[in-house]
């Protein structure tokens, strides 16, 4: 399925333009342009083989490294000192801006 041009942006920034699982940084107009620098895919957060829904809230800009050692993997399989299977939401382990942590007053 081809990404629209606002949900790639929406995925990158929700990021800040860092792949969510080791922080490198990305650059978006790299977008599945594997020999360019910052080249990153979007990747299902919760693979979609594994009950993942295929939609924005569960896409997760990624490099390729990554993309490739997380494979079908769920989160917590790939990293898990930092994802938590009782945690399927991507947004609870961002930064979000400092508007947003205080509204959600999130711990840690
Ligand atoms: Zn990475």
């Amino acid at each position: 399925m081809p990404f629209r041009e606002d949900q790639l942006v929406e995925t990158f920034n929700r990021t800040r333009g860092r792949c969510l699982y080791c922080g490198r940084e990305l650059a978006f107009h790299a977008h599945q342009l594997f020999t360019e620098r910052g080249a990153w895919v979007v990747d299902r957060f919760i693979p979609v083989s594994k009950g993942g829904a295929d939609g924005p809230e569960n896409w997760a800009a990624c490099c390729l490294a990554c993309s490739h050692r997380k494979g079908e993997r769920l989160p917590w399989e790939f990293d898990p000192g930092r994802f938590r299977p009782d945690a399927w939401e991507m947004d609870s382990y961002l930064d979000g801006d400092d508007e947003d942590n205080g509204r959600k007053g999130k711990i840690g």
